[in-house]
């Protein structure tokens, strides 16, 4: 026995530096490498331990005793080496005890290592990439380390809370250029025709911060306000050359700056580099310094992407700016405070959008992006609290989630709302600088918003992070609040609920207008802690007409049930006149209405009753709202007799939308065009007979003329339902435009339209084109069969199709790739039949290793077995009131 066999590295070694040189060989699609790691140990031991994969090969291992610098040393004898795979580590025994030293002294443990760059897109990694016009296929190498996959690359101290001084060396061929987290220092031509960069020391980062990089490409560059800080995008030439990172560069200019200011404090290391890497397996990542990002995250082509493409670009270049400071500067001392990462990250994104492109409505869209899709998932018994245990690289892997990202932000928002500005950001730059280089969990984050409060910011926000969910406050009309444990399935086995030290009960922070008080009507707010058990609003005497609404803004993350009678008021009052509602409190009595029903907290027909004013709604939040809230509904009765009646109600409703958006994609303010998108789809989906007529019409144009230029905003759509209503030679065309298709949004669009086929032989051949990487990129590989899964010829195959490759699949990503941990969760968890239950369980059973995949089985099984018992509740009813309103 001995230190190994614990998760976490023994606490008594503190490393404080990396000598690391990497050699990456594009020919060979090997590397080898070196890293001396400088340490120190708080009491005598014989066991060094270090993270490094299996497929790390490690060549040789000296250790040292430095005194005064490098330039005094001794050599300790090294007695034993061994792995321990279990937890990933190597560890080296000395033949006599390592000791407490002295100031000035440190050992030295250095490893000679090698490895494949081409096994998997994590770690040390090759990416290729083709240049269009030549057809030329170019290689670079990139690095993704985030959470445990620095130790794939080579040996290290693989924890977020060693925070490590990296002297980084690349070696690489004269032709191409390295980057990492640091400027150059100097590049040296060697005798053997290769060509060494080196880069200045780093300020100490955790080892999953690490970046490297090795290409052909060439950058585009500003300087910083405050400090003329170089700020570059790298790209390849020929994305430089269509102007496809301008885009980016602006961003990045206007938001880097306003985060230096609005966070009071500078930017820690001498410059930032972006840049996009052909392969890459998540959205982006932070890396100080160097921030990688995948190609649709970072480029941007006026004329070849959508206007949701163009958001999305901002949001995640201002992500990954605000972790330059959450997440790099201060870091989660583990990963169950992940949300002090990507929480910060995902509230203040918004701050940077608002900044750079102040006319998008972006701080309303929070909550169609963050609140409403996190409340729904965190609505389910076995969600999760923000703050959970995690030990093993699969569980942190699988805390990479929405309670992560987007429940972060939602409860940090809240804070905001509670506290107001000018707290909220005094407490939040007090927790910059108190932990600097260093680390914190979210206890300190209280003590340091807490300094100037009059109320207890810890007993306000535990609730909120220890223990999962949210309540419901019910309120009566005469102004009594209760609140209770919001769950969507009615039917929950509340034993089964994990124990809460606050029992599922919250502070709530409560905020209320009424229709009579017009002091209030707008904005203002009364705000009430301790609510529980019960809390009386006041109100005044309302009128049978009077209403009251709670939750201004969805600024508090919890949902609101009336009276029965008070929802009838507020649906007729919709009726009337909508506008006396601003958009984001539609929105989310939208989303609250239709989230009650399936949770019988109100019946369907009260929640449908507040959709039968849509056909005067144009608020691109509420036709979102109602999209994601009525898609349960239109997926459970898609395949039962009641769809045409559904169809043809909602085809109604969103028509007058759909029609004076129309197909002219030109036109219209940003948000305009969002709501086009998706209204174009609803209505498609619904049926609508001018819209199909458009969308193949366009279709055919395009297949005849592939310069036939198509909206970016609605080509998906095009391209999508112009394939479902023709043959294979369209198909086939449209696969050879998909293979020398370079511009990376456009492949989505055009994998998102190839795989809309319901046609069973060209669904097979797609199947299998999955395991060709010229066809389908490994970074594609789930979304490709999860776009098949869509259609519902091709749900039946893919399904199919993934019981019988599921071995293929656990070797070529691993049973802790999240991506895999994903994928029959999202294949399967629409099914409503227990044939289908039965068999998603024996696949579970087959397979009983779940690595990352653990709480999506759990999920799912749930999910289908709330299915089965909607349909036996709803569907007459829904049948009912459809026939009502239909007058049929
Ligand atoms: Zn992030």
């Amino acid at each position: 026995t001995g230190p190994w066999q614990n998760y976490r590295l023994p606490e008594y070694i503190t490393p404080s530096h990396y000598r690391l040189t990497l050699h990456p060989n594009m020919t060979t699609d090997t590397y080898t490498g070196t890293n001396a790691m400088t340490f120190t140990v708080s009491q005598p031991t014989k066991y060094v331990l270090v993270h490094a994969d299996a497929q790390v090969a490690i060549h040789k291992v000296t250790l040292e005793h430095v005194v005064g610098g490098a330039t005094t040393y001794h050599g300790l004898k090294i007695v034993r080496e061994f792995r321990y795979p279990e937890f990933e580590y190597y560890v080296v025994e000395t033949d006599t005890m390592l000791t407490v030293l002295g100031d000035n002294e440190n050992y030295v443990l250095t490893m000679e290592f090698s490895s494949s760059l081409v096994l998997r897109i994590v770690g040390l990694y090759k990416s290729t990439y083709t240049v269009p016009g030549t057809g030329e296929e170019k290689a670079m190498v990139g690095s993704d380390m985030e959470p445990t996959d620095a130790r794939k690359a080579y040996p290290c101290f693989d924890e977020p809370a060693f925070k490590i001084r990296f002297t980084t060396t690349l070696v690489h061929e004269a032709h191409h250029n390295a980057l990492s987290n640091m400027d150059v220092d100097k590049v040296v031509d060697r005798s053997d025709g290769l060509t060494e960069t080196l880069f200045k020391e780093s300020v100490p980062m955790s080892t999953y911060l690490g970046c490297f990089a090795v290409s052909e490409f060439v950058s585009l560059e500003e300087k910083s306000a405050k400090n003329g800080i170089p700020l570059r995008v790298f790209v390849p030439p020929h994305q430089k050359d269509a102007g496809q990172a301008n885009y980016a560069l602006d961003v990045m200019k206007i938001v880097f700056d306003f985060f230096e200011e609005y966070f009071g404090m500078d930017y820690a290391l001498p410059k930032c580099d972006m840049i996009s890497i052909p392969n890459f397996g998540t959205g982006a990542m932070e890396n100080w310094g160097l921030i990688t990002y995948r190609e649709t995250n970072l480029l941007w082509d006026d004329r070849e992407s959508s206007t949701a493409n163009k958001q999305r670009v901002a949001a995640v270049i201002a992500h990954e700016l605000v972790h330059q400071w959450f997440g790099n500067v201060v870091t989660m001392k583990w990963w169950d405070n992940l949300w002090l990462n990507e929480g910060f990250a995902s509230y203040f994104e918004y701050l940077g959008q608002q900044v750079a492109e102040p006319t998008w409505q972006i701080m309303d869209q929070f909550l169609i992006q963050d609140i409403q899709p996190v409340l729904s998932f965190d609505s389910r018994i076995n969600s999760h609290p923000i703050v959970v245990n995690v030990s093993t690289p699969g569980q942190i892997t699988s805390v990479f989630d929405t309670i992560s990202y987007s429940k972060g932000a939602s409860i940090l928002r809240y804070m905001r709302e509670i506290l107001g500005e000018e707290a909220f950001m005094g407490g939040i730059r007090n927790y910059l600088r108190k932990h600097e280089y260093a680390n914190a969990d979210h206890h300190e984050l209280w003590r340091d918003v807490h300094t100037s409060l009059t109320i207890n910011i810890a007993d306000t926000m535990n609730p909120w992070v220890e223990q999962m969910g949210y309540p419901v406050l019910s309120v009566a009309n005469d102004g009594t609040v209760t609140q209770d444990h919001f769950l969507i399935d009615p039917n929950a086995d509340l034993s089964g609920r994990e124990p809460s030290a606050f029992n599922y009960k919250w502070n709530v922070d409560l905020a209320y207008y009424t229709s009579n008080d017009p002091t209030i009507t707008k904005a203002a707010t009364s705000k009430l802690y301790n609510v529980f058990p019960a809390k009386q609003l006041a109100i005044g005497t309302l009128n049978p007409n009077d209403y009251f609404k709670l939750n201004p803004g969805q600024q508090g993350y919890y949902r609101v049930n009336y009276e029965v009678s008070m929802w009838n008021t507020i649906s007729q009052q919709l009726l009337n006149d909508h506008t006396v509602f601003n958009e984001t409190d539609r929105s989310n009595l939208m989303d609250d209405a239709l989230t009650l029903a399936p949770a019988k907290k109100i019946t369907y027909p009260q929640a449908l009753n507040m959709t039968r004013y849509l056909d005067n709604e144009r608020g691109y939040l509420v036709w979102d709202a109602f999209s994601s809230g009525s898609s349960y509904i239109r997926i459970m009765l898609e395949s039962t007799l009641i769809y045409p009646d559904f169809q043809a109600y909602y085809r109604n409703k969103v028509k007058p939308a759909a029609d004076e958006l129309g197909w002219n994609a030109s036109v219209g303010t940003h948000v305009e065009k969002l709501n086009r998108a998706l209204c174009l789809g609803l209505a498609l989906r619904y049926g609508d007979v001018d819209a199909l007529a458009n969308a193949t019409d366009f279709f055919s144009q395009w297949i005849a003329d592939s310069s036939y230029y198509l909206y970016p905003d609605t080509r998906q759509l095009v391209y999508r339902y112009g394939i479902a209503d023709t043959g294979v030679a369209e198909w086939e065309t449209m696969l050879q435009r998909y293979l020398v298709e370079s511009v990376a949004t456009e492949r989505t669009n055009l994998m998102r339209g190839l795989t809309s086929t319901e046609d069973v032989t060209l669904i097979s051949r797609m199947l299998e084109y999955s395991k060709n990487e010229s066809i389908v990129r490994t970074q594609d590989f789930f979304n490709w069969i999860t776009y098949i899964s869509y259609s519902t010829t091709g749900n039946r195959m893919a399904w199919a199709w993934v019981q019988l490759n599921w071995e293929y699949m656990v070797a070529r990503f691993g049973i802790n790739d999240r991506n895999l941990g994903r994928l029959v969760p999202n294949i399967v968890s629409d099914y409503n039949t227990d044939v289908q239950l039965w068999e998603v369980e024996s696949f579970f059973a087959r397979y009983p290793e779940s690595g990352a995949g653990a709480s999506g089985r759990i999920s799912a099984v749930n999910e289908i077995n709330t299915n089965i018992q909607w349909m036996k509740e709803n569907q007459a009813v829904i049948a009912d009131w459809l026939a009502t309103e239909l007058g049929n």
